[in-house]
């Protein structure tokens, strides 16, 4: 999707356990202002979640009405669910010449990137490698093997790094929403002057 406005598309990806969602938390409690995509998905919603807020819940049916009639910009399955990012109030946002920003999972990043070339892709990386072990291995109780299998996944998912534009390192919270948001108004490199 060529946006054709100065308007800019900003994805915000990165490795399972990093806390995308917390980052994406903090920049709406502190910049309301900024418009971030509403995702459809078929997973149930979690306790405190809202429906139109946080996802559009939607069941596989109509997930698979929306991938027909080419409703999503992008969408992967992740963990036994599909995410996907509805094309149309995007494309109504950029149209207006305001950024807009995504957070989602790689594989739906690299969808954009191949849509989009001029949307900017921005990778939240963990302070250091065991900081992320921590977090992941925190998030329960599993077997092993489970938890290695986890690991290797997020060995891959931190290689992806070098695909992206430019690297947020999510060392505090509130510093890396700061950061996401002076990127999301950034200007694009095409429109650098002298570049
Ligand atoms: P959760 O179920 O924890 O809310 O999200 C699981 C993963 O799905 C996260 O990595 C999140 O970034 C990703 N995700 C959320 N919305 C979308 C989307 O529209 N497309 C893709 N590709 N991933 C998404």
């Amino acid at each position: 999707m060529a946006t054709g406005t100065t308007a800019r598309l900003t994805v915000l990806s990165g490795p399972s356990g990093v806390g995308k969602g917390t980052v994406v938390a903090e920049v709406r409690k502190r910049h309301p202002d900024v418009w971030v995509s509403v995702s459809v998905t078929t997973r149930r919603p979690r306790p405190g979640e809202q429906d139109g807020v946080h996802y559009h819940f939607v069941d596989d049916a109509d997930f698979d009405r929306l991938i027909e009639h080419d409703g999503l910009l992008e969408w992967a399955e992740y963990a036994g669910h599909r995410y996907g990012t509805p094309v149309e109030p995007l494309r109504r946002r950029l149209a207006t010449g305001a950024p807009a920003l995504l957070e989602i999972e790689l594989q739906g990043a690299r969808q954009v990137r191949e849509r989009d070339p001029e949307a900017q892709l921005v990778f939240l990386a963990p302070p250091t490698w065991a900081e992320l072990v921590s977090r992941l291995a925190g998030r329960g109780s599993e077997p092993p093997a489970v938890q290695e299998r986890r690991l290797r996944l997020a060995q891959a998912e931190l290689d992806a790094s070098g695909e992206f534009d430019v690297v947020v390192v999510n060392d505090d919270v509130a510093r890396a929403a700061d950061e996401l948001v002076g990127l999301l108004t950034a200007p694009s490199p095409g429109l650098v002057p002298g570049e």
